[in-house]
């Protein structure tokens, strides 16, 4: 595959952001984009990287009607020597193929997938914020452009990523989440798309994140999808559970995402000590150790949310406090560390990551 880079013209040059306390998450773009189409006849053609623009598409194509897409989420991150890293691509990569896999749309090359993305990075690299907490926050996706409504796998698609510069998820400071376990709604049964990055889970999420916004939750803890009786994971986030000398989550069980993060807090778990534990956690059991104070700290995984502490998990209409309420040492020590290395403070011991420019 060939990647050609197409002129930007002066005008499509934006205004950079000025205050990036200001940036938010995914509400800016920057002005170029890559984009490569897959046609079943002919594969994957020469990949372009172009000014950042809306696509004409056909108002029937595949995507609309029945959410064959899929995509992914990484950030490069600005070092305070100037230099830029992406963080463990490769993964995201292959989970892309799984994606891929699963919705029944064509694989890509994956160092292809991470190429791509570093050259577009790198011909963007002044809008990679610098100050603490920010970064590039890197989407890419594929969609179904066959226009058809006959529920069929396109037989055209289109491979893009899009940048965008995000905020600290911090900016007012780490502070302990509201979670509400969700014992009615379901994300993702067994045998179902659970563990693809696929926009079919999110739709399905709203509703319950939505009512749990209402009763003052800031998100759902799923449950499976069968009993309502495991824990699955929140949101876009994994969940772990510290206890005195070990790390609990949940294991791939097929309805929830792997992530990268979730991964990394793993190594990084058992680099500080503790024991993990991949294993069901019974969700009786679990409120049980949160009110007999066995269970210490709390805490999401996630590119976009690093690390995000949980002080409050709400169940079958009672509010559960875990550990004090704040912020705990785990939670503070995996935080630290995780973004050590990827904004080069630390030392890599792992081989995470890739310095592209
Ligand atoms: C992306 C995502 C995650 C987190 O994965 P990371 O690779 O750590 O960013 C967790 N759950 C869901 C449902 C997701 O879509």
């Amino acid at each position: 595959m060939e990647l050609k880079v197409i002129p930007l013209p002066e005008e499509n040059r934006k205004a950079r952001f000025i205050d990036e306390s200001k940036l938010g998450f995914g509400r800016i773009f920057t002005d170029r984009m890559l984009l490569v189409e897959w046609k079943a006849d002919k594969g994957w053609g020469d990949a372009r990287i172009e000014p950042y623009g809306p696509f004409v598409l056909d108002p029937s194509c595949l995507v609309f009607h029945y959410a064959q897409e899929i995509f992914e989420g990484l950030k490069a991150y600005k070092w305070a020597d100037g230099s830029i890293a992406l963080f463990r691509p490769e993964m995201n990569a292959r989970r892309f193929n799984r994606s891929a896999d699963r919705l029944c749309m064509p694989e890509l090359p994956e160092d292809f997938f991470v190429e791509g993305i570093a050259e577009l990075v790198r011909l963007e690299k002044h809008w990679v914020p610098g100050s603490e907490g920010t970064s590039l926050y890197i989407r890419p996706t594929m969609i179904a452009v066959e226009p058809v409504l006959g529920v069929k796998s396109s037989d055209h698609y289109y491979y893009y990523v899009i940048l965008s510069p995000v905020g600290a998820y911090y900016a007012a400071g780490f502070n302990p989440t509201r979670i509400l376990v969700e014992d009615r709604y379901v994300r993702a049964a067994p045998g179902g798309t659970g563990e693809a990055k696929t926009g079919g889970n999110y739709a399905s999420s709203l509703k319950a994140a939505q009512e749990a916004k209402k009763k003052g939750y800031d998100q759902v803890l799923w449950l499976d999808g069968v009993h309502h009786r495991h824990v699955e994971e929140v949101g876009s986030m994994n969940m772990f559970f510290a206890y005195e000398d070990c790390v609990v989550t949940a294991p791939l069980s097929g309805s929830i995402l792997s992530g990268v993060t979730r991964d990394c807090v793993m190594k990084l778990s058992d680099m500080l000590g503790f024991r993990v534990e991949e294993r069901a956690i019974e969700i009786e059991q679990l409120m049980l150790d949160i009110r007999e104070g066995k269970v210490k700290e709390a805490f999401g995984s996630g590119t976009a949310a690093v690390i995000t502490p949980v002080g409050t998990l709400g169940f079958k209409g009672e509010d559960y406090t875990v550990g004090n309420g704040g912020v705990g040492s785990l939670t503070n020590r995996l935080y630290d560390t995780l973004t050590g290395i990827q904004y080069g403070r630390i030392p890599d011991p792992f081989g995470w990551v890739r310095k592209i420019a």
